[in-house]
C-alpha cells in the first residue's frame, strides 16, 4: 500500500545573476535530480519559483522587485531611496505574485547564483529592518543557498571599466561602458522586446513611450543608471561591499539555514600566485582570460586580509601558505574569498569544508533503484555559514546552463536533500 503524501515541502525561489534573466530555459531539467529526495521520504515534488528582477539593477532595487515579484502588487523602491538616486518611487505592477501567502508562517528557500545570492541577502536586510512593514521578518528567508556570490565585491568590475579611484564613474570606451550603452537601447526598446530582454526600467522612464532618442543617445555616452550608486556594477565594488558591512548588513539571522558553494578555477601557487590550468582555454575560453586579468589585478584594491577565527590568513580549508592566492584565486568572475560569506571569518559564524562533489557524482549516475551513499543531512544547522569549496569548478560549471554532467546531477541531488532536511525539522520543530 502506497504511503500518504506529505504536503509540506517548502517552495525554491531563484534569483538569477548579473545580465541573466532567461529562467528554466537555460537552467533545465534538475527537477529529476533536486526531487530525489522529497520521492524517497513521500514528499510532494517542491515547487520551483523563478523571480523577476532587474538583471542590471542595483541589489536595493533587485531586493524591493524580487519581494514585490512574490507577494504581488507595484513595486514600492521606498520614497527616501528613490529621491536619493533620482528614479521613480514606483516601479512594474504584479498582478498576482508568485507567493502571495509568503509570510512568517510559509517560508522560502531561496537559491541565488552569482550576484543573486547578495540580492537574497539584501532581501533579507530589507525584511529585517521593516522596509516591507513591521509584520515581515527575516525568518521569511528559510534558507539562503548561494553559488558563486560576489558578497563582498569582485576585481573584474574594475577589469571591465569601473574606476577604482572614483566608482561609480565608469572609464569611457571601456567593456562596461559598451554594455552600459546596450542596456540603454534594450531598455528603450523595452516595449517591443520578448521579456527576456527586460531591463526593469520601469522606475527610470527610458523607453521610446516616456523617453527621446535623443536623450538615449546621450546616455550612451554618460549613462545616469550604469554611473550611480543605484546600478549592479558599483554594488559588486568592493567599496560598497565594505560599506554594507559596516552597517552589518549581511548578518546571520539565527532562524536561516546558509550555504555557500565556492568554485574555483586557479590552482597551486607559482612565483606567488595561483595559476589558471590551460585546459579552460579550450572548454571556458572568455573565463580562462578573465580569471588570468583578475590573478594580475592590483591586489592593492581588495584590503586587508582575510583571516580565519584565530587572525591566521588561509585559503578557507585552514591551508596557509600562498597568501597570493587568498586574493587572487577566482572562478573566472568572483574571487574565492568573495564567494566565501559576508564578513571575514572572525566575524561571522561559518564552517567550511571541501565539497564532496566528485564522490557524491558517481551516486548521481547510479541506475535508478541502486543503494544511496552519499551522506543524508540529519540535522542542518541554522544561524552558521557552511561553506563549500569545489575544486576545478567556474563560475558557471553548476548553474545557470544545464548540461546534465554528473557534477551538476550531485549537486543538485545533493541540494534537494539539504533542502528536505530543512523541511523536515521545521516540520518537527514547528508542527
Ligand atoms: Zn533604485
Ligand atoms: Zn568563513
Amino acid at each position: 500500500m502506497a504511503l500518504p503524501v506529505q504536503p509540506d515541502t517548502i517552495p525554491l525561489v531563484i534569483v538569477e545573476g548579473f545580465f541573466c534573466s532567461a529562467g528554466a530555459f537555460v537552467w533545465g531539467n534538475f527537477h529529476e535530480h533536486s526531487n530525489h529526495a522529497c520521492r524517497a521520504g513521500r514528499r510532494r515534488d517542491r515547487r520551483v519559483i523563478f523571480a523577476r528582477v532587474g538583471p542590471v539593477s542595483s541589489l536595493h532595487d533587485r531586493a524591493c522587485e524580487l519581494y514585490y515579484s512574490l507577494v504581488g502588487g507595484t513595486v514600492d523602491y521606498g520614497d527616501k531611496h528613490a529621491r536619493l538616486h533620482g528614479h521613480k518611487r514606483f516601479g512594474r505592477t504584479h498582478d498576482r505574485g508568485l507567493y502571495p501567502e509568503w509570510s512568517k508562517q510559509r517560508p522560502l528557500h531561496f537559491l541565488g547564483h552569482s550576484m543573486g545570492g547578495p540580492t537574497i541577502l539584501k532581501l533579507q536586510w530589507l525584511l529585517k529592518t521593516g522596509f516591507f512593514g513591521v509584520e515581515q521578518c527575516p525568518n521569511m528567508v528559510l534558507s539562503v543557498n548561494a553559488i558563486s556570490s560576489p558578497f563582498r565585491g569582485t576585481q573584474l568590475v574594475y577589469l571591465l571599466g569601473e574606476d577604482a579611484e572614483d566608482a561609480p564613474a565608469v572609464r569611457r570606451f571601456s567593456m562596461g561602458s559598451v554594455l552600459a550603452g546596450c542596456v540603454h537601447i534594450l531598455a528603450y526598446l523595452a516595449p517591443i522586446l520578448p521579456a527576456g530582454l527586460d531591463m526593469h526600467a520601469h522606475s527610470r522612464s527610458l523607453s521610446f513611450n516616456e523617453s527621446s532618442f535623443s536623450v538615449t543617445l546621450r546616455q550612451l555616452w554618460r549613462s545616469d543608471w550604469a554611473e550611480t550608486e543605484d546600478a549592479a556594477p558599483f554594488d559588486v565594488t568592493f567599496q560598497a561591499a565594505r560599506r554594507r558591512e559596516s552597517q552589518l548588513e549581511g548578518a546571520v539571522n539565527p532562524g536561516t539555514y546558509y550555504r555557500s558553494y565556492v568554485a574555483s578555477m586557479t590552482e597551486g601557487c607559482r612565483r606567488g600566485s595561483p595559476y589558471v590550468p590551460l585546459r579552460h582555454l579550450l572548454t571556458v575560453p572568455f573565463l580562462y582570460l578573465s580569471s588570468w586579468a583578475m590573478n594580475l589585478c592590483d591586489r592593492s584594491l581588495l584590503g586587508p586580509l582575510q583571516q580565519d577565527t584565530t587572525g591566521r590568513v588561509t585559503d578557507g580549508l585552514g591551508q596557509e601558505g600562498c597568501v597570493e592566492s587568498m586574493f587572487t584565486a577566482n572562478d573566472g568572475v568572483v574571487p574565492v574569498f568573495s564567494q566565501w560569506h559576508p564578513f571575514d571569518c572572525s566575524e561571522t559564524k561559518c564552517r567550511h569544508d571541501a565539497y564532496p562533489l566528485d564522490h557524491s557524482r558517481r551516486n548521481a549516475d547510479r541506475p535508478r533503484g541502486a543503494r544511496e551513499t552519499a551522506p543524508l543531512h540529519e540535522d542542518p544547522e541554522n544561524g552558521v555559514w557552511h561553506v563549500y569549496h569545489i575544486e576545478a569548478a567556474h563560475h558557471v560549471s553548476l548553474v545557470p546552463f544545464w548540461v546534465g554532467t554528473s557534477r551538476q546531477k550531485a549537486f543538485w541531488r545533493d541540494l534537494g536533500s539539504w533542502l528536505c532536511a530543512i523541511d523536515a525539522k521545521r516540520s518537527v520543530t514547528q508542527p
